[in-house]
């Protein structure tokens, strides 16, 4: 599988359980149909200290304003770019046939960061009021109608503000 921004072969990582392709040279990082689900704030401090960590930093020059749809490097089909969790800034790209996810240098860690803030800047709230923030997450995403994959990313991301002691789906 080549990398849908520089063509060249991507390197298989293993990081803890899940399955990494990295761009050796762009610092990219692709995800199969729902690896991204794996993760977990755990998973993410692990990836932090591995062997993988300087791939989750930004070396590279911020991309071109003119963001052009990807091709997805696993079945070819054209990306979309989503803004995680609506407002944390991060446009990844996912892939709504295979569900695979691209994300481009940095952006898992500017991922983690993003959560990092929005459960510090959280007031303490009680358990009973975290399910019900998580119901009404729920019924909002089923209602917008939206793809399997982007609504598995809303629940992650809601998952992941909201239960401090969530550990990955
Ligand atoms: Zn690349
Ligand atoms: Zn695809």
């Amino acid at each position: 599988m080549n990398c849908p921004k520089c063509s060249i072969e991507l390197k298989s990582i293993m990081a803890e359980n899940i399955k990494l392709e990295t761009c050796p040279s762009c610092e990219g990082i692709w995800l199969d149909k729902f690896e991204i689900s794996k993760i977990s704030t755990i998973e993410i401090e692990k990836l932090n200290s591995s062997e993988i960590a300087q791939s989750l930093t930004k070396n590279n020059p911020p991309k071109q304003t003119n963001h052009k749809a990807l091709i997805c490097p696993y079945c070819s089909s054209e990306m979309d770019t989503f803004n995680y969790s609506l407002d944390s800034g991060v446009n990844i790209d996912i892939c709504g046939h295979c569900s695979g996810t691209w994300l481009d240098d940095g952006e898992l860690k500017d991922i983690i960061e993003y959560i990092k803030n929005k459960r510090a800047s959280l007031p303490e709230i009680k358990m009973l009021e975290i399910k019900t923030r998580l119901e009404e997450s729920k019924n909002s995403i089923n209602k917008a109608g939206l793809s399997e994959i982007l609504a598995l990313y809303l629940r992650h991301a809601f998952k992941f503000i909201y239960s401090k002691d969530y550990k990955g789906f």
